[in-house]
């Protein structure tokens, strides 16, 4: 049972409090929706002054070579590699989240349909409870492939080893669920997807940065994943893709802009794809944006991974035992697995008035953010939270609950 004095020992020991330091975050606020938007390091001020004015307005074109513009993505790739457990060169960082699956699924897709072993299978498997745009953008190439594919929408996470039979072609999984916090075991799941001949995509957006995660050693298929979130890459940043090198000469996409050329001045007509990830490619990037996701990266590869995980989980941990204890009694339930091994670096509770209660949080200077149905999600990012914020948002939780006046709260919240 931990009391404030503990919260405030714990911050004095903790061996990445200094890391903090390296953020910009305004004074009064407890944020704790690095799960949605990364804190900006502040570095990228730094950075994207140079970026401006000197790459961009001294160097102008000449930058593209002279600033490396036209490296940045496979660069910037490499540097993340060893967060999620993938080798130099397999990585890229462009376009979005959802761009990058389009890619993954229909490269996918191909693979097993040019394969005789499995070129009749016609199920996509992924959960009901999937982040929307991984549906979306799946029902869209299954449209527009007009080939009789179909998605079957799990229920629930433990409906997979039925679903797994010999019409499974592709499975595609977000690692850690965007609304509950729970974590899929990568390594099993997709040894199961292989046992039954299926290909397995990870979505890594509640993943990278926030996880250990080892794509090599689960001998995943394709991933992609967020920069916005816990890496810091700043609002909107790209995404990457991860293409393992032995799918590498296989990786056919039909977004084959002349960035995935094998030479792309060479200005020719017909297309012919890159050696290696630049494949992954489309068009020209947005080097302002892009060149931001450095300076979150920096930040990452100071500490290892296992320690990260190790205080993300002290966090969360404590997050849940000061809720239950102080804010028992008020209705709200606990939507993420105790299990250390089933959990990301998100604790969401559900409440009747949820919506209501976040935005009265949130007036407080307590900034998680809301789900629909009914779950208020609170991101715990170890590089900056300190655990004395973590009791800050537990007493200002129970405070509102006991007043009890978080519907006006919110009522003049959404009229601001
Ligand atoms: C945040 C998130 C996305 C975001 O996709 P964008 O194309 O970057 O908007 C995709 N998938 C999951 C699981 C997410 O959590």
């Amino acid at each position: 049972m931990h009391t404030q004095e503990d919260c405030l020992a714990l911050d004095a020991a903790d061996p990445l409090a200094p890391l903090r330091e390296q953020f910009a975050l305004p004074a009064g606020v407890t944020y704790l929706d690095g799960n949605s938007l990364g804190a900006r390091p502040k570095a990228a001020l730094q950075r994207s002054r140079e970026v401006l004015e000197e790459e961009w307005g001294y160097g102008l074109i000449r930058s593209w070579n002279t600033a490396g513009w036209y490296d940045l993505p496979c660069r910037l790739g490499d540097k993340l590699a060893p967060l999620i457990g993938a080798a130099k060169g397999e990585v890229v960082i462009t376009d979005s989240t959802s761009v990058n699956l389009f890619k993954a699924l229909a490269a996918a897709l191909k693979l097993q349909a040019e394969n005789p072993a499995t070129a009749r299978r016609r199920t996509i498997i992924t959960e009901r409870d999937s982040f929307p745009t991984d549906i979306y953008m799946a029902q869209a190439i299954i449209e527009w492939l007009e080939r009789g594919y179909r998605l079957e929408l799990l229920e629930s996470w433990d409906q997979l080893p039925q679903a797994l039979d010999g019409d499974a072609a592709v499975v595609m999984l977000t690692h850690v669920n965007y609304r509950t916090g729970r974590m899929f075991d990568m390594r099993a799941v997709t040894a199961a997807a292989h046992e039954a001949g299926a290909l397995m995509i990870w979505d890594l957006a509640h993943s990278a940065g926030a996880v250990e995660v080892d794509l090599q050693a689960a001998k995943a298929d394709f991933a992609v994943g967020c920069t916005y979130k816990y890496l810091n890459g700043g609002p909107g940043s790209p995404a990457f893709i991860w293409v393992p090198q032995r799918h590498q000469d296989d990786f056919c996409q039909p977004l084959s802009g002349w960035w995935a050329h094998r030479q792309p001045f060479a200005m020719e007509t017909s297309f012919h794809p890159a050696a290696g990830i630049r494949r992954a490619l489309c068009g020209t990037q947005p080097i302002a944006s892009l060149a931001l996701v450095e300076s979150g990266l920096d930040v990452h590869l100071q500490v290892p991974m296992a320690q990260l995980r190790a205080k993300s989980l002290a966090l969360t941990d404590l997050f849940i035992e000061l809720v239950e204890r102080h804010c028992a009694g008020h209705g709200l339930e606990l939507q993420t697995p105790r299990p250390h091994a089933q959990r990301g670096s998100h604790v969401s509770f559900s409440h009747p008035d949820g919506y209501a209660l976040m935005q009265a949080l949130i007036a407080q200077g307590v900034i998680g953010d809301y789900r629909e149905p009914q779950v208020m999600r609170f991101g715990f990012t170890p590089l900056y939270t300190s655990y004395a914020e973590v009791w800050h948002a537990a007493q200002t939780l129970k405070r509102i609950l006991e007043q009890g006046d978080y519907q006006r709260d919110a009522e003049r919240g959404a009229v601001t």
